[in-house]
């Protein structure tokens, strides 16, 4: 087969048939074998019915229905395990995204050898409130990420070599790190084309305000599992030890001054005056939490069934 389309979707009826329609005239016209797996992300209104119908006039056409709203990451994580083509391709459900960019999105991966294509809405048709913190996102992530080319990492339109997919895992809200998992997983050939973008038609947005916040840990997150997932002491002895220095020489500092003072008749000193007295406190109790928490860390990565698990690109 050469395309999966996977498609997301939370209470989207209105747009199925005309998306599943789409879909269905480009991959004909295209000469294209393909899927449409659509996720029910827990829709409460009648998704599951439209796709239903759809589903008898196309059997190209696949659903996987959560019993409730898990979130589109938790959505394209099953989608990807179910998926079959040589290419997958994920789509919103809204009909912001074309299909019309598939088969381009298709050469880049099959005749390009990319290994994933981002969508990058150039010209988006969204709130200013949404657009100005996106760039803002963007920026940090193509910073912390070290994917320099990508200036749209969370655009819904993406297209993955078939391997991919079934080597990255999308949990919580990590479909917005898709390309960074992608590298972190070894696959480092991470292309963009520019897609067109239309308004919402149909519903509203499923994402708050609160994207943004949630955006930002998450790649903190990401960026310390891909720096010290496996080697939390690296962090935690490093922090712990510096600290535990600073508390060090503090102490000594302290104790040199109370000596000093003991042998003098005019200089006195107060232990509990000094600075130097709540610094050694403060950074030797901290040095040695940190230790201990790169301890347990490392105790925490020796259980874990993932610590030894490599991508390998060749065997010989
Ligand atoms: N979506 C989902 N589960 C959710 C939220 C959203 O499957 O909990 C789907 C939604 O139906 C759509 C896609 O994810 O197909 C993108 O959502 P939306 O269009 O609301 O995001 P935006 O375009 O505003 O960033
Ligand atoms: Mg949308």
């Amino acid at each position: 087969m050469d395309i999966s389309v996977v498609v997301p979707l939370y209470n989207e009826e209105e747009s199925l048939p005309e998306l599943a329609q789409w879909i269905h005239r480009v991959m004909e016209a295209n000469g294209f074998s393909y899927e449409i797996i659509f996720v029910n992300d827990g829709s409460t209104d009648r998704s599951m019915e439209v796709i239903r119908r759809l589903a008898k006039e196309n059997e190209a056409i696949h659903a996987i229905s959560f019993s409730r709203n898990y979130g589109k990451s938790p959505a394209l994580n099953e989608g990807f395990r179910r998926a079959q083509g040589d290419v997958v391709i994920t789509m919103d459900a809204d009909l912001q995204d074309s299909p019309d960019e598939i088969p381009e999105l298709y050469r880049m991966i099959t005749e390009d050898g990319y290994d994933l294509v981002s969508g990058w809405k150039k010209k988006r048709y969204d709130p200013l409130s949404k657009t100005i913190p996106t760039k803002l996102f963007n920026a940090t992530a193509r910073k912390v990420s070290g994917i320099r080319n990508l200036h749209d990492f969370n655009c819904g339109l993406k297209a993955y070599r078939n391997a991919v997919v079934k080597h990255i895992e999308v949990y919580g809200d990590m479909h917005r790190y898709i390309p960074y998992l992608a590298k972190n997983a070894g696959y480092r050939k991470i292309g963009e084309k520019v897609v067109h973008h239309q308004a919402r038609k149909y519903g509203h947005t499923k994402f708050g305000l609160d994207r943004f916040v949630n955006g930002y840990l998450d790649l903190a997150t990401l960026w310390f599992q891909s720096k010290f997932g496996i080697k939390p002491m690296h962090i935690f002895g490093l922090l712990g030890s510096a600290m535990f220095m600073i508390g060090f020489l503090a102490v000594l500092t302290v104790l040199i001054l109370k000596l000093v003072a003991m042998n003098s008749d005019t200089f006195h000193f107060y232990l509990t005056k000094s600075v130097y007295f709540y610094l050694s406190l403060v950074f030797m109790v901290l040095g040695v939490q940190f230790f201990c928490t790169g301890f347990i860390g490392e105790l925490i990565t020796r259980n874990s069934p993932e610590r030894n698990k490599y991508q390998i690109g060749e065997e010989w």
